[in-house]
């Protein structure tokens, strides 16, 4: 069988992606080596009352 030649998956978390890394492991690893973990967190809380606050 050639399937394990042919399927990709992330080498980080195995879920099948046809990148090396997956979209969310490449976004993790990006954010923490900028250390920008927190700062993704605070950005989505701050997004959804922004939002909400310009509704009202
Ligand atoms: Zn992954």
């Amino acid at each position: 069988m050639n399937v394990t030649e042919k399927k990709k998956v992330c080498m980080v978390c195995g879920k099948p992606s046809e990148a090396s890394i997956c979209d969310g492991c490449k976004a993790n690893i990006q954010g923490e080596a900028l250390g920008g973990k927190q700062k993704v967190d605070k950005k989505v809380k701050i997004e959804p009352d922004a939002l909400r606050r310009k509704k009202d």
